[in-house]
């Protein structure tokens, strides 16, 4: 998303900081997906942004949902989602949200153990079950490997397990690492994957779902492959691989790719000072109100408004917390002469930032989320305030 003169003009005159959504990014992310992988179902993941009218606008537009945990089931099922179009996804489920998600409807649940098939064989007899497969995330910069997932043959024998105990056994889901810059990591999950079906087809088990994760990246410092190049690898080795499944099922959980462009994170600096050879630039956003994927140095675009070839040099960016680890950027290029109550823009920040923003810590409160409507009723307000002062 654009620094357009209406966000320009509310980093002006609002209070920062915010993060303004332009729906129409995630309308465009939602079909240009679609086109680019045949057949397939698209199952928003909710943590990514949470916001009701994402949720809302992709519901319309018929997408279907990756639900972790029963508020976020809640909150799909308030606004109306068909439960059969919501997948539990999470490997690591409470009980008792179990059992809530199968008296709501919902059918279908991840497992990567014996144990998480033995909680939905007790609370969700028959429902659908996919075994996820562990994946190396190098190449990802943000990697979900260790936590979730295991090995094909492991995976096999979950399956096995859950057919056993009367659930159906579904299918295979794997995630290749969030922000992948590989488009080849889905090539070789899907061959790792159709190992799974064949060797459960020899046994009589014939899975039907291939779900392809999340991990789709979106443009932040570095070059990325576009969903059109990833989704044709995935599309050759769907054919390669998996030809031969009859009535073949095939889903994406993407959640960034979705709403990571539509978002820009608006804020301003509190206080610039050296130290030592240092000089540091604190702003009224940090780690701890929405920019938490920088603890682990994930990068986003930073822009401070000046010429183009203004001189910069380098600079350590933390937010306005107590706690050192609310340091952003140990070493950013900024103008040389950013100051007191300078706008710095984050860009394409829709993904994964206002979701972790704690309401209370240190009495700071999160960014506020507007739409690009939203914002307009804002600045118009804003101005109809100060023509009167
Ligand atoms: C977080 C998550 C996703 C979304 O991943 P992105 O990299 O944001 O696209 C998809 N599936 C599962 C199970 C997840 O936990």
């Amino acid at each position: 998303m654009k620094i357009t003169p209406l966000v320009r003009q509310a980093a002006e005159i609002l209070d920062t900081p915010f993060l303004a959504l332009d729906l129409n990014y995630v309308e465009n992310n939602y079909k240009s997906l679609k086109n680019s992988i045949n057949n397939v179902d698209v199952y928003y993941a909710v943590k990514a942004n949470s916001h009701t009218k994402i949720l809302s606008l992709l519901k319309d537009l018929g997408s279907s949902f990756d639900a972790a945990s029963k508020g976020e089931i809640d909150k799909l099922l308030s606004l109306g989602v068909d439960p059969n179009n919501i997948s539990f996804g999470n490997t690591i489920k409470k009980e008792s949200d179990i059992k809530y998600a199968w008296e709501n409807g919902i059918t279908m649940f991840a497992v990567d153990s014996e144990m998480e098939v033995e909680k939905i064989a007790r609370n969700a007899p028959g429902a659908k079950v996919y075994g996820r497969i562990s994946t190396s995330s190098n190449d990802a910069d943000w990697p979900l490997s260790d936590k979730f997932g295991t090995d094909v043959d492991h995976v096999i024998s979950i399956l096995e397990y859950a057919h056993r105990k009367g659930l159906s056994a579904y299918g295979v889901s794997f995630h290749v690492g969030s922000q992948s810059y590989n488009k080849y990591k889905w090539k070789e999950a899907i061959l790792n994957a159709s190992e799974v079906f064949e060797k459960l087809a020899l046994k009589g088990i014939h899975l039907k779902l291939l779900n392809l994760g999340g991990g789709m990246p979106v443009q932040h410092v570095k070059p990325i492959p576009e969903v059109k190049e990833i989704g044709e690898v995935i599309n050759e080795s769907i054919k390669e691989y998996l030809y031969w499944v009859d009535g073949l099922k095939v889903i994406t959980e993407p959640g960034r790719s979705m709403v990571g462009n539509a978002g820009i994170m608006a804020s301003r600096v509190l206080l610039r000072s050296r130290k030592g050879t240092k000089t540091w630039v604190y702003l009224d956003v940090g780690v701890f109100h929405g920019l938490m994927e920088t603890i682990e140095n994930f990068r986003y675009e930073v822009v401070v408004d000046r010429k183009e070839n203004h001189e910069t040099m380098e600079m350590t960016l933390a937010g306005p917390s107590c706690d050192s680890v609310d340091t952003i950027y140990d070493e950013v290029e900024l103008p040389v002469d950013v100051g007191y109550n300078d706008v710095v823009y984050f860009m394409n920040t829709g993904a994964y930032t206002i979701e972790y923003a704690s309401p209370h810590f240190n009495g700071i409160t999160p960014p506020e989320v507007f739409t690009i409507e939203e914002l307009q009723e804002a600045v118009d307000k804003k101005l109809a305030i100060m023509a009167q002062q």
